[in-house]
């Protein structure tokens, strides 16, 4: 398999004492790096082009976020914000996941793993928010649409958080199943159950508490048949490793063992129906200890 980073990710910040952290990413970098995997491949993420981005936003989010001219930083909303590292650190984001979608649909490899930052699931088709500048996991279902032509592409969403923006972009396209498992009743407050697009969005929202057997039987008994029925030609995942027992901005109850084990259960799902092609990027996940072991876990089962 292969894992896609750039140093440019871990470069962009929200502004000091942001929990959006670059030391989330080193985090993660430390892990995967350390544990000495073998068969991993660990590749350059390229910057997604303005045609890509395209696929998934509008021209005035391009602007706003590659061609704002930035002086220290800029404020974007309450929570967001970039500086002069940002509009690199987010199209190489989003670039990573087109280019790992690329290398499994051409048989390079067959699962990825993007190491990227800033995250991008709140990130709608014109307003980046929480934490998101562009939906890089969005970009890219979009170009494994428009390039590849696939006709059926899966996302699974297991951060703590609603993907709103992934949500956002493809509500109104069948060719997309989006799939979200969520706290309820937290940022950014969406994701309620009848949400379902034309019956291509399903939300599982979970009660602050909850831990690993009621998401194992959300995934059991209603995401993992519903992406059964859909039979995905690739599966993307939106990993964010905000749902740990430690993380600092949310309050489910999942370890390491919870995402190793969803995470084998997608890529069998893969195996079933995409020829096991998984590309996953990093979403969300405060705590540094729970980031490091939970991005590994899903990495090992990635390569399993
Ligand atoms: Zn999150």
């Amino acid at each position: 398999m292969r894992i896609y980073t750039h140093a440019a990710c871990l470069k962009h910040s929200g502004g000091i004492g942001h929990p959006e952290s670059p030391a989330r990413l080193a985090a993660v970098l430390d892990g995967l790096r350390g544990a000495g995997l073998r068969g991993v491949e660990w590749c350059e993420a390229p910057p997604a082009t303005r045609a890509q981005l395209r696929l998934a936003h509008a021209e005035s989010l391009l602007e706003r976020v590659l061609d704002t001219p930035i002086h220290g930083s800029l404020q974007i909303d309450a929570d967001t914000a970039m500086n002069e590292d940002s509009p690199e650190a987010a199209q190489r984001a989003a670039g990573g996941v087109c280019a790992a979608i690329d290398a499994v649909l051409h048989g390079d490899c067959t699962r990825a793993f993007c190491a990227v930052r800033p995250p991008g699931h709140h990130a709608t088709a014109d307003t980046a928010m929480g934490f998101c500048l562009f939906n890089s996991i969005a970009v890219g279902a979009a170009h494994a649409i428009a390039r590849h032509g696939l006709q059926r592409v899966a996302i699974v969403d297991f951060d703590v958080h609603h993907g709103n923006g992934t949500q956002d972009i493809f509500e109104h396209d069948g060719r997309v199943l989006y799939l979200s498992t969520h706290q309820r009743n937290i940022y950014p407050g969406t994701g309620l159950p009848w949400e379902r697009g034309v019956g291509n969005v399903l939300n599982v929202a979970l009660p602050e508490g909850s831990g690993g057997d009621a998401f194992r039987a959300a995934y059991t008994h209603t995401l993992l048949p519903e992406l059964d029925a859909f039979r995905p030609q690739l599966l993307l995942i939106s990993a964010g490793f905000d749902a740990h027992r430690l993380d600092p901005l949310a309050g489910l109850n999942l370890d390491a063992d919870d995402y190793a084990w969803v995470t084998r259960e997608l890529v069998a799902l893969a195996q079933r129906h995409a020829r096991g092609r998984v590309v996953s990027a990093l979403e969300g996940g405060y705590s540094l200890t729970a980031l490091r072991d939970c991005s590994l876990a899903h990495v090992r089962a990635l390569l399993d």
